[in-house]
């Protein structure tokens, strides 16, 4: 077999792309090389249906090995007592987790999209709108969780799981709070930490896991680890719902989410990707790790500042995490044109609704912008009013072509200081 050109000329391609680009979209981050080589390997061609120990096909004595570090160094990164690291994805994992504790058509209560919560949470376009019973907390008009309405919510609409985290929202969490209002209705408390769990395990945010019965998160966003899904326990608990086993004992929920992910909801694990998942939990486990998480947050801190000082109204006038959301209606640019626009100078971000906007969710009036990616690159505090000038310059001449090739040549030439996986040459 020939080597595939085509597609190796186009990963290189892409690995240019990283390379001469800044990239500010909070979801992404840049993985280690031995994360990725981790992933390139055989590992991939093992079908291990099952949990280590229990796989229905031969030959796993190896991948059980394997699993079985992850789980364990999954475990010691959150303090869990148990954790499932098979979800191919964040939304697996969330899936897995209604599957194992709801039954169609009954309630859940999460933070409404539009004001920065997730697809799982219950949008009319996700399984979680369409196979459950969703309604909505939203954020108050200074742009902070409104407790008070997810209070009232919850009394009102009794569901039996209440949904905390979100995809753009760049402040923290009162879980013990959440946990109080839940405890008096009876209902479960979901944390999808797919967002902040980088800065959960290295303790600089608050820790959910006491307040919440069970967390969820992605691997690839704050966590530096590979494409994928995984689903925690700190304290195991008996399903509050009824569910029991052949011999009429309540079913433990660490074995219901088991069931829920294998044979619930997927085929065979992807063996590859929990090596990397592996990896990349004993650097989480690093003090190199927790350095970056601190970076991070005062990259974080010094980028919100530098826009501020350019008259940027940022949501919540603040952050305390990786991200920031940016209303840019008093700048005349809408979320989509200042997105389109920046992606000319490889400067990329997303577009993003503020809470209570007048424009489409195509359109919106926000960019959401995070730190994780050039923080991994090596860039510091002072580096940031550097990169907020030039989304600046873009933003304030966004028709003028001249203007946007200079800044895309001052973006290559910066981001030279900062090689990224120059061992792959
Ligand atoms: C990113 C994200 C997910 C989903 O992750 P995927 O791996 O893309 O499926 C779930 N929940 C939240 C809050 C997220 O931000």
């Amino acid at each position: 077999m020939q080597k595939d050109t085509i597609i190796f000329d186009l990963i290189n391609k892409e690995l240019e792309r990283q390379r001469n680009g800044i990239e500010l979209i909070a979801s992404e981050n840049f993985t280690s090389l031995q994360v990725m080589q981790a992933m390139g390997t055989v590992a991939t061609n093992k079908y291990a249906e099952g949990y280590p120990g229990k796989r229905y096909y031969g030959g796993c004595e190896v991948v059980d090995e394997i699993e079985t570090i992850a789980i364990e160094r999954l475990k010691q990164v959150f303090k869990a007592s148990w954790a499932n690291v098979q979800p191919h994805s964040g939304a697996q994992a969330n899936t897995a987790v209604f599957m194992a504790c709801l039954k169609p058509g009954d309630t859940i209560l999460g933070l409404d999209l539009s004001m920065g919560g997730h697809l799982t949470h219950g949008s009319p376009a996700n399984f979680s709108g369409k196979n459950y019973r969703a309604v909505h907390y939203g954020v108050t008009a200074e742009g902070l969780v409104d407790y008070e309405q997810l209070e009232a919510k919850a009394r009102a609409e009794k569901p039996k799981m209440i949904i905390c985290g979100a995809s753009a929202y760049s402040r923290d969490w009162d879980y013990q709070r959440i946990r109080a209002v839940a405890d008096e209705i009876g209902a479960l408390v979901l944390a999808d930490i797919a967002h902040p769990a980088g800065l959960i395990a290295t303790g600089l945010l608050n820790d959910p896991f006491d307040h919440c019965h069970i967390v969820t998160s992605t691997t690839h966003k704050t966590l530096r680890g590979p494409r994928g899904g995984i689903i925690m326990l700190r304290h195991d608990f008996e399903n509050p719902f009824g569910v029991k086993d052949p011999k009429g004992n309540l079913r433990m929920m660490s074995s219901l989410l088991d069931l829920a992910v294998f044979p619930g909801m997927q085929g065979g694990p992807l063996e590859h990707v929990i090596a990397a998942k592996a990896v990349a939990f004993a650097e989480i486990l690093s003090d190199d790790f927790k350095a970056y998480g601190q970076q991070v947050i005062a990259n974080a801190q010094a980028m919100a500042k530098a826009f501020v000082e350019k008259d940027y109204h940022l949501i919540s006038k603040g952050t305390d995490n990786h991200l920031m959301l940016i209303d840019l209606r008093n700048k005349n640019i809408t979320g989509k044109k200042a997105q389109e626009t920046l992606d000319k100078a490889h400067i990329t971000l997303n577009k993003n609704s503020v809470p209570n906007d007048d424009k489409s969710p195509f359109v919106t009036s926000g960019i959401r912008v995070g730190v994780p990616a050039i923080t991994t690159r090596g860039l510091k505090e002072a580096h940031m009013s550097t990169v907020v000038d030039m989304i600046d310059k873009v933003l304030m001449h966004a028709d003028d072509e001249a203007v946007i090739a200079a800044v895309k040549t001052d973006v290559k030439n910066f981001m030279q200081q900062f090689p990224l996986y120059p061992e792959l040459g």
